[in-house]
Order: structure tokens, then C-alpha cells, then sequence
């Protein structure tokens, strides 16, 4: 497998089989993905379990991530509500749910024949109410309609439609500019934490994040439910909140990895400003060495044709000349018609893309902070760059070294050696990282010689090849930075 750009693939029924599952790997798959959203805990469980046999059988990491549903919110309609604009709707939560009754007259901005009870719905969260204020719009199924709060009397919202539309039961609801002090991580969040603790996953994906805060909470309950301070899974904190974009920094600071999540983003903020907005994210990702995954509608219309559209495929091209760690996909390998095809089509993409020279990388990614360790990898890259070397060569305990080298977004294969189960699946989500999980456990120089070895056996390397050595650790664990050329 020669691209460098990885795909993350969303799981669901039409993906759940040894069969395809082995395809969906040998066409590029690197993560798969389970969304938490959909399917029973048996479900994922014998999922999880496949996909770990595939990774051992055909020797290729893949991570396995896990995307809890987060407070989603969604409507709660006893019979279904037609809206027409400049009409009036009654909102409330489930305390008053399903069938809330409310008099009418303490509402003073219309009169009782303007609205009659029957013209009411509910939201699923409790309180959630308490978080939105006069003013603020709600948009309902995909902000396919919108409604803006008018007045707020004792946890029931006067609404005006804006636009107008059908609302349904369990419909998903955003509202962009509440101030939700709702709990990031819902009941159902902790006992599917639990359960994906159990199972040995190595990244969790933490959806409608607003703070950086909110990442060291899961963090938190993590290390409880484990009782463990490390090789815990690594968070994705996805981007879909307004409240998200506010307070970037801080959440990049404080995640493992981020998710441009492009399809709640694309309703609470304005859909013309996402490509925009997912470029800044993309870099300042970069700049902080975190893996950062561009999801959603990327190949859609594959999920009912065999080919993608012209659109998309410019679409992956540009998360891949962006430089982004991966490419993500989601009905289209989860539920639609071709999710083999998809795989492959998305590979076929990177591939091109990345053979192009405006795929290349004409300046140095500029990186937050510049310590010692840093600039000795920053000069094996220069290394790299300046030598004929065919690749670089690297072993690495924490994945740190290997995430470091791969900032540089070199143009050689990076083959990395690791005895850390959990860093071998973990590396499997960063840009151009081949990683080869060695048993024998932390032997210097003996692990480098193996991986070499083991790159010759595979084709990738030759004798007489030169190739880019770093060396980051003695056998007694203490830090070394070596950097070195070598021929093979
Ligand atoms: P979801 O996240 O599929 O869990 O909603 C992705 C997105 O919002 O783009
Ligand atoms: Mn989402």
C-alpha cells in the first residue's frame, strides 16, 4: 500500500462480514468505524472481533474507533406537526413530553387563536430548555426547517416557523447558539464507554464537544473505569458545534485528535463557510501534531452509485492536498449499495492525488513549540528531503517520534517499529505511518534490523537501499535523539 492519506470507514450492516470487512482492508481501509449511534453492543462486540482477526491474518494495522452519540438531540412528536411559516409552534422538553398541555394566555406576543395546544412538540432532553433563550433558532432534521424562539414561560417555547416543513418523531435538532450546560457524555454515553473499555478500542470519539474541558472529563472517566493513568484510547474530539469553533484552540489543545465533522457543522454554522472553516481546522491541527480526520459526505452519492460525482472526488483531493491525516466515510460504507467500491474509489483518489506535484509540500509545516527533540527530528526530515534515501526508519514506544517525523508530511514511506500494541493500532490514523508490531519488547537497534528485514521480505526495501535511521530510545529507556543514513 503505497498512499499516504488514510481512510477512516464507518461500519454498519452491509459491512459487518469476515467477507467484506477483508475487502474493505485490502482496498485501504485503515480505521474502522463504529458509530455508537446504531447497533446493539453484541453488534459492535462481534465486529470488533472480526476485524481484529483480519488485522492479525492479513499483518496490517487497523484501528478500531468508537464514536458515542453525545447529547444528540431529537424531537419527540405524538402525531406529526406541519409547520407553514409565520405560524406558531409550542416547543418544550420531555419533563412536559409527550402530551404537555400549557395555557396559551400566558403567552402575551399572540392571542389564542393563533395557536391551539395540538400545535406542539418536545425535545428529548431534559432541561434542555433551561439553555435556550429568546431569540435563538432551532433547526429540525438537518436544518431542514427552522423555527426562532419568540418567548420562554416556565420550560415551553413560543416559536415562530421560518421555515416551514413536516416535523417528525426523532428527528435530530440543532441549536446552534444555546449555551448547552447539558452533560457532553449522556447515560447511554457511559454505559457504551464502558463497553468499549472492555473491549480494547483504540479511539473514542467524542461528538457536539464545546470545550477543551469536556475532553479532560471523558479523559477522566476513562482512567477511572480503566483504573489506569495510561495506554488509554485516544480521544477524537469532532467539530460540529458553533460553541466548537469558539473555542478551537482550546480544544485542540487538550484532545489526542479531531474530527472535522462536517455534517452537523455544515447546519450550525452557515453551509457556505465549511470548506473554508475545515481548511483552518485541518492546519492548525497540523501545526499541533494531532491527527485530524475530514468526515462526512465525502463519496455520498456513492451509497446508491457505483461511481462517485465529479464534486466529491475534487472534495477528497482537497482533504488530501490539505494534508489531512485521513479521509472519512459513512453511509456510503455503512448502509449504501457499494461499500467495497467506496473504499476503493477513495484509495484511488489518495493515490492520484498524492502522485500530482500539487500534492507537494513547498514550505515546512510550521509546528507549535520548538524543543530539542524537535528540531533533531525536524533535521532527519531535512535528511530525508536532501538524501536519496527510500525511507525512513524509525522505532517508537508512544507513537510520539512517529507522529513528529509524519508532521513534516515527507515524501519517503515511514516504517515504524513498535512493541506497543496500543500505538501499532493507534499509528494506523497518521498520515503516511506503516507500522509493524515486534513482540520481543523494547530491544534497541534489535527491532530496527527486524523491521528492515522484514521491509526487504515484503518488497518495499532492497538491498543496497539507503535509508533514513532515527533512533529515539537506549535499551534502559532513557532519551537518546540519533539520526543516521545507512545502507541496507
Ligand atoms: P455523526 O458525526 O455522523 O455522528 O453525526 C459526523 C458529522 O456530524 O458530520
Ligand atoms: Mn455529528
Amino acid at each position: 500500500m503505497t498512499k499516504k492519506t488514510k481512510i477512516v470507514a464507518t461500519l454498519g450492516l452491509v459491512s459487518d462480514s469476515k467477507e467484506v470487512l477483508k475487502q474493505m482492508v485490502e482496498n485501504g481501509m485503515n480505521v474502522a468505524r463504529l458509530n455508537f449511534s446504531h447497533g446493539s453492543h453484541e453488534w459492535h462486540g462481534n465486529v470488533i472481533k472480526i476485524i481484529r482477526e483480519l488485522s492479525q491474518e492479513l499483518d496490517t494495522a487497523v484501528g478500531i474507533l468508537a464514536d458515542l452519540q453525545g447529547p444528540r438531540i431529537r424531537t419527540v412528536v405524538v402525531e406529526n406537526v406541519e409547520m407553514k411559516p409565520g405560524e406558531f409552534v409550542l416547543v418544550s422538553d420531555i419533563f412536559y413530553a409527550p402530551n404537555f398541555q400549557f395555557p396559551i394566555s400566558n403567552f402575551q406576543s399572540i392571542s389564542n387563536d393563533q395557536i391551539s395546544n395540538d400545535r406542539k412538540f418536545s425535545l428529548d432532553v431534559e432541561k434542555i430548555i433551561d439553555d435556550v433563550e429568546v431569540g435563538n433558532e432551532i433547526l429540525i432534521e438537518d436544518g431542514l426547517m427552522k423555527i426562532v424562539v419568540k418567548e420562554k414561560n416556565e420550560g415551553v417555547l413560543l416559536c415562530e416557523v421560518i421555515d416551514g416543513g413536516t416535523v417528525k418523531n426523532h428527528k435530530g435538532v440543532n441549536i446552534p447558539d444555546a449555551k448547552l450546560q447539558i452533560s457532553p457524555i449522556t447515560e447511554k454515553d457511559e454505559k457504551d464507554l464502558v463497553f468499549v473499555l472492555s473491549q480494547d478500542v483504540d479511539f473514542v470519539a467524542m461528538s457536539f464537544v464545546s470545550t477543551g474541558a469536556n475532553i479532560e472529563t471523558l479523559r477522566d472517566k476513562m482512567k477511572n473505569i480503566l483504573g489506569r493513568e495510561d495506554n488509554l484510547p485516544q480521544i477524537i474530539a469532532k467539530i460540529e458545534r458553533k460553541e466548537a469553533i469558539k473555542n478551537l484552540d482550546d480544544i485542540i489543545e487538550h484532545t489526542d485528535a479531531i474530527m472535522v465533522a462536517r455534517g452537523d457543522l455544515g447546519i450550525e454554522i452557515e453551509g457556505t463557510k465549511v470548506a473554508i472553516l475545515q481548511k483552518e481546522i485541518v492546519k492548525k491541527s497540523l501545526q499541533a501534531m494531532k491527527p485530524v480526520i475530514v468526515a462526512t459526505q465525502m463519496l455520498d452519492s456513492m451509497i446508491v452509485n457505483p461511481r462517485p460525482t465529479r464534486a466529491e472526488v475534487s472534495d477528497v483531493t482537497n482533504a488530501v492536498v490539505d494534508h489531512a491525516d485521513a479521509v472519512m466515510l459513512s453511509g456510503e460504507s455503512a448502509s449504501g449499495k457499494y461499500p467495497v467500491e467506496s473504499v476503493r474509489t477513495m484509495k484511488d483518489i489518495i493515490e492520484n492525488t498524492e502522485a500530482s506535484p500539487f500534492d507537494d509540500v513547498t514550505h515546512l509545516l510550521t509546528l507549535n513549540g520548538e524543543g530539542d527533540f524537535k528540531k533533531v527530528i525536524k533535521s532527519a526530515y531535512e535528511l530525508a528531503k536532501s538524501s536519496n534515501a527510500k525511507a525512513v526508519v524509525l522505532g517508537s514506544a508512544s507513537g510520539f517520534t512517529a507522529r513528529l517525523f509524519s508532521h513534516f508530511r515527507p515524501e519517503q514511506p515511514m516504517l515504524v517499529v513498535t512493541h506497543n500494541k496500543k500505538t501499532y493500532h493507534q499509528l494506523s490514523l497518521v498520515w503516511g505511518i506503516n507500522a509493524k508490531f515486534y513482540e520481543r519488547g523494547e530491544v534497541f537497534r534489535e527491532d530496527i534490523d527486524w523491521l528492515i528485514e522484514d521491509a526487504k521480505k515484503n518488497g518495499v526495501l532492497a538491498t543496497g537501499d539507503k535509508v533514513v535511521l532515527i533512533l529515539g530510545r537506549t535499551p534502559d529507556g532513557e532519551h537518546i535523539q540519533l539520526v543516521g543514513i545507512k545502507e541496507i
